[in-house]
């Protein structure tokens, strides 16, 4: 079975299956132009006179997904280790790394929460260095709301894009800085970190290595989900996972983030459970026996790597897509139009170019709104 195939196959069997992913799918592994329904989304393809659309208007457009999970109740996590609330340490007492789990970097991404809510309750205990157990922006994820979905993914500011000691270390005060300022200490004495994330669409789950060989060779050991993202992050700030000695080729510290899947789907809350499990595992301090039950998904046999050549920022809010794009879509020509933004038209800068984590929810003028990748055959 191919690797499409394959993915299809799991993908067919989720509860999310509709038959344009299906025609996307099929159009991805022949290296042909995904044409979707027209009629399907006709947002998407409205004429030009839209013009400075709020970002309601425009969050009302786009497809509303499914609740398909509860948000845990996480408040009993609130006493933390070492006086950090929502953070949870667990020392072998045994020489070894210090492994750590986020969650709620993005405080909609209930996926993450839900997976380190679990792993907290089955008591893990390492057999050797220390597991770190997280939730970052508690406060976002505290005010989520049903109705506005989008609207928590941070308070302030994008609690994913402070992680530089310029930023922190300034005079700035945010709700997300303040929170950066206290796990800091406690990133920084990680030696591998996995941050759990979610995405806006519904799109196959990608793991994101960040652009060091040591990065690619992490992913590559833990060997799931399927595609993997070598990416140099974001011009607007700094991630996490690229912080300190995780963005050093010369340190042997290292990071992954996941994007399990759409925020609100089973699937992500599988995936984040089974990609955390895998990462306990490759790092060798938790023993199988406690994670075998999370470990949900089909062992993937090969990977495709994709590397992010370019984002696409938005300038006005009158932006849209001319197809509808939600991930992974394989353009096979350059210059084809991808995207109007206001006056002015995108095209694919070169072939074979793919779409990464397309979404308008967070439209402003300086937001990226896609990234574009190459296909990596030699990683
Ligand atoms: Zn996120």
């Amino acid at each position: 079975m191919s690797r499409y195939s394959h993915w299809a196959a799991g993908w067919l069997a989720a509860s999310h299956f509709k038959p344009w992913l299906l025609s996307r799918l099929i159009c991805h592994h022949a290296f042909t132009l995904f044409l979707p329904d027209r009629h399907a989304h006709p947002a998407f393809f409205s004429s030009r006179s839209r013009i400075m659309n709020t970002l309601e208007q425009i969050r009302a457009m786009l497809q509303a997904y499914p609740m398909e999970v509860a948000f845990p109740d996480i408040r009993r996590w609130q006493r933390g280790t070492a006086g950090v609330d929502y953070v949870h340490a667990f020392d072998s007492g045994v020489p070894g790394p210090h492994v750590m789990i986020m969650a709620l970097t993005h405080g909609n991404e209930v996926s993450g929460a839900i997976a380190v809510d679990q792993l907290l309750r089955a008591e893990l205990r390492p057999l050797k260095g220390r597991v770190t157990l997280g939730f970052a922006n508690v406060e976002a994820y505290h005010r989520f709301d049903r109705n506005n979905p989008d609207a928590t993914r941070f308070i302030d500011e994008d609690l994913n894009r402070v992680w530089s000691a310029s930023r922190l270390d300034s005079g700035d005060d945010t709700v997300e800085l303040r929170r950066a300022r206290e796990l800091r200490p406690i990133v920084e004495s990680v030696d591998f970190l996995l941050d759990l994330h979610s995405m806006h669409e519904e799109a196959p789950p990608l793991l994101l290595s960040g652009p060091l060989q040591k990065g690619i060779r992490f992913a590559a050991e833990i060997g799931a989900p399927e595609h993997v993202i070598v990416d140099a992050g974001h011009a607007n700030g700094r991630r996490m996972r690229d912080y300190g000695s995780f963005g050093d080729a010369t340190s042997p510290k290292n990071a992954l983030l996941i994007e399990s899947g759409q925020h609100f789907s089973l699937r992500s809350r599988d995936v984040a459970l089974d990609a955390a499990s895998r990462f306990l595992l490759k790092t060798g301090v938790v023993a199988a026996t406690q994670l075998n039950s999370f470990l949900t998904q089909d062992r993937t046999l090969s990977q495709q790597f994709f590397e992010v050549t370019q984002p696409i920022v938005a300038d006005t809010t009158d932006f849209e897509f001319t197809q509808d794009f939600r991930g992974l879509e394989l353009i096979e020509r350059a210059g084809t139009v991808i995207a109007r933004d206001g006056e002015r038209e995108i095209f694919t800068p070169y072939d074979n170019c793919v779409i990464i984590m397309p979404s308008l929810r967070h439209l402003a003028p300086g937001v990226t709104v896609m990234r574009l990748a190459k296909v990596l055959d030699d990683k």
